[in-house]
């Protein structure tokens, strides 16, 4: 892929992550891995809507970028993420309403559904509070997501990886879905847990989930 198309597809991406209802104006941000050490990131505060390619800004983890336009607020969790996790292919974060009212009471999802399952982890951890964009969040943020593909983000909102653009948005919507039945299921009583063997069953079904044969 082009880098132009590449830039493209990242803003396709935040339309459609503001589109979905996890997101809404200026808030949240999205970057794609292109090199080991390198990432094209949304750059901070512009309105989606008239984001163009040459405003997507491309930054090395060392925090150097190219271009005029800076980058968005949050690029070490970003960064810290490519750096930690070479699985990494791209990086959500949005202020999803049901994930950022969990939040707000510094809770973690716990296994209250298996579909938890698709972050690698049965927990959905709450990094603990830090300003935004500094690098105490980044951290507190790296800590939260221990093995796990996504994390809250206390008094704030949640973060994401997963392979391409395409897939981090996916993931961005069921981890939002996910939170709005654990609050929905709170509001009538003590959700029941799974136990940590239902929870490893849900991880090994999830290998091969999706996975078709191909046509010979
Ligand atoms: P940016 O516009 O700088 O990406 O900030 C949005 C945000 O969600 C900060 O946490
Ligand atoms: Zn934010």
């Amino acid at each position: 892929m082009t880098d132009i198309s590449l830039r493209q597809e990242l803003i396709s991406t935040c339309l459609a992550m503001n589109a979905s209802g996890i997101n809404s104006g200026t808030s949240g941000n999205i970057s794609v891995r292109t090199g080991d050490d390198s990432f094209l990131i949304t750059p901070s505060g512009l309105p989606y809507e008239t984001m163009t390619p040459d405003q997507v800004v491309s930054m090395n983890i060392d925090g150097s970028f190219d271009g005029a336009w800076k980058p968005s607020s949050e690029w070490r969790m970003h960064a810290d993420l490519y750096r930690a996790r070479e699985d990494a292919g791209a990086v959500l974060h949005c202020h999803a309403p049901h994930a950022t009212a969990i939040s707000c009471l510094r809770r973690d999802v716990p296994p209250f559904h298996y579909m938890i399952a698709i972050t690698g982890a049965s927990v959905i951890k709450c990094a603990k509070y830090a300003l935004f964009g500094t690098q105490e969040l980044s951290n507190a943020m790296i800590e939260a997501f221990g093995p796990s593909k996504a994390c809250l983000l206390a008094n704030h909102g949640m973060t994401c990886f997963s392979k391409d653009l395409t897939q981090v948005l996916k993931l961005g919507i069921e981890i939002e879905n996910i939170c709005q039945q654990y609050q929905l299921a709170c509001t009538m009583g003590e959700p029941i847990l799974l136990s940590d063997a239902e929870m490893a069953e849900a991880h090994s079904a999830f290998a091969d989930y999706g996975v078709q044969p191909s046509k010979a």
